[in-house]
């Protein structure tokens, strides 16, 4: 399928030269004629070749999978994590949405709630915002930082590239360990977002989405595009890759990421176990007692 050949275009897994203005958010990759009447199905195709392979992973028990998920507000994190992951198996996924670290949070340092959020061996985990934060609002608005409570000496204009080799490192150890990441940045631009907000107002069901604060982020939009260019181009590697993801429209949101979480999935190679000698006697052994039951 094409789907999976043109993932490649919005992979991200060396950040030289790195530039969010080579990615269009509203870019269907040519296909919105072809692939949009059929996205429905594509979409529940991805979603069942998903929830095979996170059968595998379970079984096997080795791998986990971390799911990283940034965006500007309105992009669609929400609605792609709901209908990526509808058709597996809820006993193997954790979802995880990461709000301002709390007053016992700020006592450590900040990959500690991470740590505690790490998905298991067999599972999927999902971060709705993540540790990627302290790169970007902290960032935008350095008074966050002043409240992060560390020695004054280690605050230095260097704190963004230490964060980001610090990052790097972390997600160097998660894959050595054997868990995958995958980080993905829904790319929307700003005129959507202000069609999605003026939607949220204008229509009842959907006011309780709203938030003021979301607008107050909104003026600080050029800020944050440079955090997130900033961040990508420092943080994208072979083992823990960014897609960047054309977020305008979301059936391709939706059908990119589904697609990219199968071809991490697939790139494990996983099998189910395969039982012993011993192992295979002991079944024949107990389908012989319920047969003679
Ligand atoms: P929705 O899109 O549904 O509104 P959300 O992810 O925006 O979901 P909110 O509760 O609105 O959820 O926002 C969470 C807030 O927490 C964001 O403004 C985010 O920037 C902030 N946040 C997350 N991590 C950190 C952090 N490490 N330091 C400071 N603020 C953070
Ligand atoms: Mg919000």
């Amino acid at each position: 399928m094409k789907i999976e050949k043109m993932l490649k275009r919005y992979r991200v897994d060396h950040g030289q030269h790195f530039r969010l203005k080579d990615h269009d958010p509203a870019d269907t990759h040519g296909l919105e004629s072809e692939l949009k009447p059929q996205a429905k199905e594509l979409l529940a195709s991805g979603v069942q070749e998903l929830s095979r392979l996170q059968d595998v992973l379970a079984a096997q028990d080795g791998w986990g999978l971390l799911l990283i998920f940034q965006a500007m507000d309105a992009a669609g994190k929400d609605g792609t994590i709901k209908h990526v992951m509808s058709g597996v198996n809820p006993q193997g996924v954790q979802v995880w949405s990461f709000k301002a670290p709390s007053a016992e949070e700020l006592q450590h340092g900040y990959l500690w709630r991470t740590m505690k959020a790490m998905p298991e061996r067999g599972h999927i985990g999902i971060f709705n915002r993540s540790y990627y934060e302290e790169v970007l609002v902290v960032r935008v608005h350095p008074q966050i930082l002043e409240s992060q409570k560390l020695p004054k000496s280690l605050v230095t204009k260097h704190i963004w590239q230490e964060r980001f080799e610090d990052i790097n490192n972390f997600e160097r150890y998660l894959t050595r360990n054997g868990t995958a990441v995958v980080k993905f940045f829904l790319h929307v631009s700003k005129k959507e977002q202000k069609r999605r907000f003026m939607e949220r107002l204008d229509t009842p069901d959907k006011n309780w989405k709203f938030s003021s604060s979301d607008v107050k982020e909104r003026q600080c939009w050029d800020e944050y595009q440079e955090a997130y260019e900033d961040m990508i181009g420092h943080t994208a590697s072979e083992h823990a890759p960014w897609y960047v993801v054309p977020a305008d429209n979301k059936w391709f949101t939706r059908l990119v990421v589904s697609q990219a979480v199968v071809d991490a999935l697939k790139g494990m190679n996983l099998k189910y176990p395969k039982v012993s000698g011993v192992e295979r006697a002991a079944l024949a052994e107990a389908r012989r007692q319920l047969k003679g039951e």
